[in-house]
């Protein structure tokens, strides 16, 4: 089985450190096969203005450099992005699919804007019980877009909100949603590492998509450091159904580890 870790923050992102040189260099020493960057890109203008915009030619332009430079050692390097709330800028959505990315996740993660736009900046509201359903309507309106390779930390408002609330209407519907265009979900283990001992989606989660008829899995470490690269990615996969398949997206195509 090869190596991967397909969900990996550079200092392309705004919350990311280290350089994408130094997560390959990493990578090498871990004996990885595979490396993909996932980038964060924002849909919502507030959030856009607050986190800033990826230059993505650059990012293309090293990447590809770095796909060169590693390809002797041994070592896949794969251009992904993470684009958060891409149903509120479908354009946007519509552009990256025009890109020569091999992976495209997509995320969730401003959930607590629609319960109040004007305190954006407010994170005591994502830690409110009633952020579940919020977010669940949001994860329904993600697995609608077209032109995504999978949906990222399924059950995501674990992080902050300690009451969890699995609601299996909402699943059923992101799984029809998503299993028909042959988009995965992921297996993100930030969780793990966070000390929540699961991680996200947890294994009811994955077992659901498992029943729902759901096959492919990528799993990421989500490393928003060079030393959280691939933590717990083989330790997750004793969350995984057998019924499963854990791989990777290459020029946006899904192949088994
Ligand atoms: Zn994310
Ligand atoms: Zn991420």
């Amino acid at each position: 089985m090869l190596k991967a870790d397909v969900h990996v923050h550079s200092d392309y992102s705004n919350d990311g450190v280290g350089s994408m040189r130094s997560y390959c260099e990493r990578a090498v020493d871990l004996g990885l096969d595979i490396i993909c960057f996932t980038d964060h890109v924002d849909s919502k203008k507030e959030i856009v203005r607050k986190n800033g915009r990826i230059d993505l030619k650059r990012y293309f332009d090293e990447i590809a450099r770095l796909k060169d430079r590693y390809a002797n050692k041994g070592l896949k390097v794969l251009t992904g992005i993470e684009v958060a709330e891409p149903y509120d800028d479908p354009r946007q959505l519509e552009e990256l699919n025009s890109m020569p990315f091999d992976f495209i996740l997509g995320s969730v993660h401003y959930y607590w804007y629609s319960m109040n736009p004007n305190v954006v900046l407010d994170r005591s509201l994502m830690r409110t019980a009633r952020g579940w359903d919020v977010y669940w309507e949001e994860e329904i309106k993600l697995s609608e877009c077209d032109g995504l390779d999978a949906l990222a930390h399924l059950d995501y408002p674990k992080r902050f909100i300690s009451e969890r609330k699995i609601d299996y209407d909402a699943l059923r519907t992101i799984f029809e949603n998503i299993i028909k265009k042959g988009c995965a979900i992921e297996i993100n283990t930030s969780f793990i590492r966070k000390g929540g001992g699961e991680p996200l989606p947890s294994e009811e989660i994955l077992a659901y998509y498992a029943q729902m008829g759901g096959t492919m899995v990528t799993i990421g470490s989500d490393a928003h450091y060079v030393s959280e690269l691939y933590v717990d990615v083989e330790y997750s996969m004793r969350y995984m159904p057998k019924e499963l398949t854990a791989g990777y997206f290459e020029n946006r195509k899904f192949y088994p580890l």
